[in-house]
């Protein structure tokens, strides 16, 4: 058995957030017909924080939340973690597409993740909220002078960024393969996402919010001045639905072409012991991210275990989502692989949960908002929505209420990136451009052709 047969030998095919044996009972699945003034389907970040939202503002609403699976079955159970202060997916994205708006962008974006931080404290939702900042690390040369441009835009947006020489980098996390690092202490920080999830879900069920799990809904018709979906179980009539799908098939047909569920991979280890700890530094215990386009991040658990994720970004013919695609033998494989390569000094370590969930990718890396005919959505929040998804949430309810508010009005509100196009198209061009981008990082960050002509039209492959 070689090293990573042995690392990976044990673990066990579950997201580790939700496999804590503290994972709530679900709640019962609807038995028969029902009706809400508002109906939100899904029940993830987006989904709690649409029911929360609508509850503070309009006590009165009758909120019925209805989850396919269970209450963090998607994204928001599986993920990394990280708490980003972005609404663009990263400061630079965000600057490239709209630079007229940043500034606006990122004072929204601080503002919801101070709303969050507020709302946990208020509600004493233990997750382990930390606004610890993060560390972008370079791995190669090219990346080098990219982080240090990083850092002025950061500091000419009022944030706190310093850039670190490869001394200065690896002194605060000991890698052998950290060329530079840009730390950014106010970049948002990290939670424990299974929790908040629960967390947000008992919350708004004080507010008085109604939820079932078990409880597909498998389409929605125009009903008088509401809306009808079908559930297995029966009919529920709405006045009004917040979409809160993310990557999953969404029951409004027409905006399935802008969201791609691209797989993304995770593996956690074992409780590091304290002279482990000792070897790695990382007083912060903030998150870190790489700069390649195929990136890692990474991130201390609360009880001191390494979760490891990102790299190969997978996408299924058809825009699979079912979870038996949670294993990948080859994608976590080189996620153990680059783990070992990263951190040397752990070689024994061993990883007791591997993993993978669909990443909510659009062709512009943000969501897309909408609402059509009593049917508000925001979704595709291409892997930074953990704290993305309460300004989602709060966006498409302004547009179910007709609101005119600074939301409404920012252009990556009112215009939708490209779609994808259909299969069997879609299938070869993701996965040409897939290619391209582990080109491009082999390649000295060289964007070939393609890629190039991808960023003239302003659309990316992001995860
Ligand atoms: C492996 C992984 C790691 C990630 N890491 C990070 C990270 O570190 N930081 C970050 O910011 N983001 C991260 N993300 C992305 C982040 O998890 C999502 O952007 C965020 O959770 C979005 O929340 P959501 O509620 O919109 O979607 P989800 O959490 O996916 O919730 C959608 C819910 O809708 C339900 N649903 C779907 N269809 C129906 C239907 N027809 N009827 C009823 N219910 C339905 C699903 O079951 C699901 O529970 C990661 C994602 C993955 C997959």
């Amino acid at each position: 058995m070689d090293q990573l047969d042995a690392a990976l030998a044990d673990a066990e095919i579950a997201a580790y957030w939700t496999d804590r044996g503290d994972r709530p009972t679900p709640r019962e699945p609807l038995a028969g017909d029902d009706r809400a003034d508002l109906v939100v389907v899904g029940g993830g970040f987006t989904g709690l924080w649409a029911a929360i939202l609508a509850k503070q503002q309009r006590p009165d609403l009758d909120v019925l939340l209805l989850e396919a699976h269970w209450i963090g079955h998607g994204g928001s159970g599986r993920s990394g973690g990280f708490v980003s202060e972005s609404l663009t997916h990263g400061l630079a994205h965000g600057a490239w597409l709209w630079p007229a708006e940043i500034s606006r962008l990122v004072t929204l974006g601080r503002e919801n993740l101070q709303e969050i931080e507020k709302f946990v404290r208020q509600e004493g939702i233990e997750a382990d909220l930390r606004l610890c900042g993060k560390t972008s690390v370079a791995t190669a040369p090219h990346e080098v002078g990219e982080l240090s441009d990083e850092a002025e835009l950061y500091r000419e947006h009022g944030m706190a960024a310093r850039f670190l020489g490869a001394g200065g980098v690896r002194a605060d996390v000991a890698s052998p393969t950290y060329r530079a690092g840009l730390r950014l202490p106010d970049a948002g920080g990290l939670v424990d996402p299974a929790r908040l999830v629960w967390g947000l879900a008992e919350a708004a069920q004080r507010l008085g919010v109604r939820g079932h799990e078990g409880t597909p809904v498998r389409g929605l018709r125009r009903h008088g001045a509401g809306v009808r979906l079908k559930v297995p179980q029966g009919t529920v009539r709405a006045g009004g639905v917040v979409l809160a799908t993310n990557a999953f098939p969404t029951p409004l047909r027409s905006i399935r072409r802008y969201v791609l569920p691209i797989w993304d991979y995770v593996l956690v280890t074992e409780p590091l012991s304290a002279q482990q700890w000792e070897s790695l530094g990382w007083r912060d215990r903030q998150g870190i991210t790489d700069s390649a386009n195929r990136f890692h991040y990474y991130r201390p658990t609360p009880d001191g275990r390494i979760l490891w994720g990102g790299y190969d970004a997978v996408y299924y013919f058809g825009g699979r989502t079912d979870a038996r695609l949670a294993r990948h033998d080859a994608a976590h494989r080189n996620l153990a692989r680059n783990f070992f390569h990263t951190f040397p000094q752990l070689d024994g370590v061993r990883f007791t949960h591997r993993w993978g969930g669909p990443i909510d990718s659009t062709t512009r890396s943000t969501p897309i908002f909408g609402c059509t005919r009593g049917v508000a959505y925001a979704v595709g929040f291409t892997g930074l929505g953990v704290a993305a998804a309460r300004f989602g949430a709060q966006t498409a309810l302004d547009l179910l209420w007709q609101q005119d508010t600074e939301r409404t009005r920012l252009s990556m509100v009112r215009e939708k990136p490209l779609p994808f196009p259909p299969e069997p198209l879609r299938w070869p061009l993701v996965q040409f451009t897939r290619r391209s981008l582990a080109h491009a990082d082999a390649d000295g960050g060289r964007r070939g052709r393609w890629l190039r002509f991808l960023d003239r039209h302003r659309i990316g492959l992001g995860s």
